[in-house]
């Protein structure tokens, strides 16, 4: 339906809203349709009026072809991308450029999160988005030069993940006014449908990071992104960041940086952004942020555990304190302190000086 709705405004330069509804408007538009090409004029879609519509809307040789971006059609719902190009601010669209040009796709994090609701990133400057959710919108048609990505945007399609997303050390960027928050597993999804979507219409070959073309970006898209979508994008479908070591200069600001080893080994087995669950099943969840959490323990790193749980969503004081403290002992296998039992006051303020000089400071940090 949302395809129907989609396809006529391209044949038609209609606006219809793209919102699975067979309105009277859509009704109309499709017997106009029908009578167009001799089919029976009955304003259903059926098997001949939908071939029809196809080709149409293939012969209209434009790159922003709706059956690219709206619907189920990476083989499945968790990745679909809706056109939001009618609500976006043309002003952004600085020239028209040719596709012939444009060989990657250039992660970004917005560094900022404000739901589900598309409208209220429409303002975002990047050809799509990204949300905490996992539906991609397309904001700017491929051919529209958008000034994103510094010195990549001749070339490339900028890509923008709401959320406020930690460095390799937890810390987020201006946690208190932004938030502090983890890559969602249905963006993750998402970011890679939308490379295999990308490699497959467009021809890209590249995978890059904004922090690769400007120097005041350096933890942009992140280490979580860059791990799970352009390393992925990288070993599945052979896509080429610019290799070790590739950074370009910025005209206007410091210079890009290049790719840290980090981002390059984050999310691999023992390290501290391994996932489980991404494995191509539909629906994991974020539950498993718990267990990052613990692995990370496990390498001593307490601060970024804090910062991990707490971005999973944990923010009870007593829960984080005890996670750290269960994790130095181990022994006690999450049993809780008795007074009667040796070395009570030790523990006591032991656990008691984690919450004042780790969590409290972690969650203050992070409200
Ligand atoms: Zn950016």
């Amino acid at each position: 339906m949302r395809w129907l709705q989609s396809t006529l405004n391209l044949i038609y330069g209609r606006h219809l809203p793209v919102d699975g509804i067979m309105s009277p408007e859509v009704r109309y538009s499709v017997r106009r349709f029908q009578r167009s090409r001799h089919l029976i004029e009955n304003g259903i879609v059926g098997p001949r009026t939908q071939r029809a519509l196809e080709d149409a809307a293939r012969r209209i040789a434009r790159p922003e072809l709706p059956e690219r971006f709206v619907g189920p059609l990476f083989g499945s719902t968790s990745a679909p991308i809706e056109d939001r190009t009618h609500l976006s601010p043309k002003s952004y669209r600085v020239r028209t450029r040719p596709l012939s040009k444009v060989d990657a796709v250039v992660l970004h994090q917005m560094a900022f999160r404000r739901g589900n609701d598309p409208s209220k990133y429409d303002n975002v400057k990047a050809h799509y988005t990204v949300l905490p959710d996992g539906k991609i919108y397309l904001l700017h048609p491929h051919t529209a030069h958008v000034s994103t990505s510094n010195g990549f945007n001749g070339r490339s399609v900028g890509v923008e993940f709401a959320g406020n997303f930690p460095d390799t050390k937890g810390v987020c960027w201006s946690p208190k006014t932004n938030g502090c928050h983890l890559v969602t597993p249905e963006q993750i999804k998402a970011g890679r449908a939308l490379l295999r979507h990308l490699q497959k219409t467009l021809g890209i070959s590249h995978v890059l990071a904004h922090r690769q073309s400007s120097g005041t970006r350096q933890n942009d898209p992140g280490p979580d992104l860059w791990f799970h979508v352009a390393e992925w994008g990288k070993r599945t479908l052979g896509l080429s960041d610019g290799g070790p070591g590739y950074w370009i200069r910025n005209t206007v600001g410091p210079d890009g940086n290049a790719i840290p080893d980090a981002w390059r080994t984050w999310g691999q087995p023992g390290q501290p952004g391994a996932r489980s669950g991404l494995g191509g099943g539909v629906g994991s969840t974020i539950a498993n942020a718990g267990q990052k959490a613990l692995d990370t323990l496990r390498a001593g790193k307490e601060h970024l555990a804090l910062r991990l749980a707490i971005a999973g969503g944990q923010r009870d004081e007593g829960d984080l304190t005890n996670l750290l403290f269960f994790s130095r002992h181990p022994e006690r296998r999450g049993r809780r302190l008795q007074r009667r039992e040796p070395g009570f006051a030790r523990l006591a303020a032991e656990w008691k000086s984690i919450r004042a000089n780790l969590v409290r400071p972690a969650l203050s940090a992070t409200r």
